[in-house]
């Protein structure tokens, strides 16, 4: 019909449109109601040095839908971002992310650990972040040095200044900052140099690529170069096997995630795994983990 009403008509909707508008604005009604009914829980991703201790967490939000099943993040933090629900999702980690710091800063065994947080440029963005997260550190009494903030390199195109004060701010009170997916966005090396980061973490893609593919092997190596030579801590995502844990390992990276070590699990299990070596076996026999 829209074709009918001629060229100089203004349509705002065709039905696709619509009804991509009316999927969106369902999940954002969901979303709000899974925010308030607490359908939201977090896994946690061990992270390990290279003698395999556990070092800490990733924190990784997932979605149990009760229609629908658990929904992952790739789906639903796009939604959030676009509708403004970013904030209070993006809130609610942060909170259960310190309160649980606090927790485990009561019992010696725990102490040590640290958790990582993913923040998204739209939250990082927003006037009130940093005044957010020192607030929650200091509602929840957790330790400011053992949360890791973890940007990725979208947030460098707008506002380097901006972004560049904000985690100066977090950075005085000891707020860590990783920066993830490394390799994969605009990654400037004059920004690289300028952003006070802690610890660059290697894109998954290079790490499952690096055993077949010649050019992302060096690129491996030479993010661990540079990232190591800038003084910054350096983490491996995605390390699926011994053989891109040796091949890390021998290329000098000092930590890794991974489901070689464990997938994202609720904290009981988090908790029951990590006082445990992760790979006892294999350290025994292999020279380059010490
Ligand atoms: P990310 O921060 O890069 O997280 C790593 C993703 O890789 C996670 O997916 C994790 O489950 C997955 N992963 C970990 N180890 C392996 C492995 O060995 N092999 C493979 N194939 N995958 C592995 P997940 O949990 O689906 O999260 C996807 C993305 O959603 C995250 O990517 C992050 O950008 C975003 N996200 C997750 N939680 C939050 C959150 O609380 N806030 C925000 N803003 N974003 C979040
Ligand atoms: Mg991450
Ligand atoms: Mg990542
Ligand atoms: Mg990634």
């Amino acid at each position: 019909r829209a074709k009918a009403e001629g060229r100089n008509t203004l349509r705002f909707f065709n039905p696709e449109m619509q009804a991509a508008l009316m999927v969106k604005a369902a999940l954002e009604a969901d979303l709000r109601r899974a925010l308030q009914e607490e359908q939201l829980v977090l896994h946690y991703q061990p992270q390990v040095d290279s003698a395999g201790r556990v070092t800490g967490a990733e924190t990784l939000v997932r979605w149990q839908h009760p229609e629908r099943g658990t929904i992952s993040p790739a789906e639903f933090i796009p939604v959030a971002e676009a509708t403004g629900m970013i904030r209070p999702l993006g809130h609610w980690v942060l909170e259960c992310a310190c309160r649980r710091l606090a927790m485990w800063a009561r019992n010696e065994e725990t102490a040590h650990f640290t958790l990582a947080v993913n923040v998204s440029a739209s939250q990082l963005r927003c006037p009130d972040f940093v005044k957010d997260v020192l607030r929650t550190l200091e509602s929840t009494g957790a330790n400011p040095h053992r949360l890791k903030i973890e940007l990725t390199e979208s947030l460098l195109v707008d506002d380097v200044e901006g972004t560049i004060n904000k985690m100066a701010a977090l950075k005085a009170k000891g707020v860590g900052f990783s920066l993830d997916d490394f390799g994969t966005g605009y990654s400037s090396l004059a920004y690289l140099k300028r952003l006070p980061l802690d610890q660059l973490k290697i894109d998954r893609s290079f790490v499952s690529d690096a055993l077949d593919d010649h050019n992302a092997a060096v690129i491996v190596n030479a993010i661990i170069m540079l990232g190591r030579s800038l003084g910054l801590e350096v983490i491996a995502e995605g390390v699926e096997t011994e053989a891109h844990l040796d091949f890390l390992a021998q290329n000098g990276c000092q930590f890794y995630q991974g489901y070689f070590f464990s997938r994202p699990l609720i904290v009981e299990q988090f908790e029951a795994l990590a006082n445990t070596k992760l790979k006892e076996s294999i350290c025994a026999q292999s020279m380059e983990c010490l």
